[in-house]
């Protein structure tokens, strides 16, 4: 397999693992919601990125397969099981963060939600992995810099999943979260 199919296929794997955990921390919240924060411009970026473009066809998903005025949003929520823009998961109303129980709560939720961004930080010079339109450039990636971003996302989720069935955070949890930058939108 090669290193971009090798990558793609953790990722997505990781993005299913990070989503679900989302879902079941804010989906009351977001069901509910009146003011829902999608929009289709959010949307238009998974198909203008060459990488999640990769993404949404390792799901049977392209351009058409998208509604013009409500993107990849239906009835029951976002449809993308991955391949969503990084800002689908950085975002957080200030509604979703009050409703979090205190303040190690939404350290790790903010955390959480910074994980897909890491992953992809200056992948091509400045460029964000999703930023990059040409598929052609996504040979020329630092595939190692990548996996390893890739490790630190899923030791990171992996605090967060014991974190909140504890309760708890050691010394040690906190050294793994450090790493991962907050991006505040
Ligand atoms: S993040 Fe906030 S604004 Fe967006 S859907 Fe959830 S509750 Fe609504
Ligand atoms: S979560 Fe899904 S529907 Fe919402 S803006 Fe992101 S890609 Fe679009």
């Amino acid at each position: 397999m090669s290193d971009q199919n090798n990558f793609i296929t953790h990722y997505s794997q990781l993005e299913g693992s990070i989503r679900s955990l989302m879902v079941g921390l804010f989906s009351g919240t977001c069901s509910m919601c009146t003011a829902c924060c999608c929009r289709a411009d959010i949307c238009e970026e998974a198909i203008q990125s060459a990488f999640l473009s990769l993404l949404l066809e390792k799901q049977g998903l392209s351009e058409d397969k998208m509604d013009e005025k409500y993107g990849w949003l239906d009835l029951h929520g976002c449809s993308l099981q991955y391949g969503r823009p990084p800002i689908c998961y950085t975002y957080y109303c200030d509604e979703l963060l009050v409703r979090l129980p205190n303040d190690e709560t939404q350290f790790a939720a903010k955390v959480l939600g910074n994980l897909i961004q890491h992953i992809g930080e200056q992948a091509l010079g400045d460029w964000h992995l999703v930023e990059i339109r040409n598929s052609k450039d996504l040979v020329k990636l630092d595939y190692p810099t990548l996996f390893q971003r890739l490790e630190e996302s899923t030791a990171a989720l992996q605090v967060i999943q014991t974190f909140l069935e504890s309760g708890r955070l050691t010394k040690a949890d906190y050294e793994i979260l450090n790493i991962i930058p907050i991006e505040e939108p």
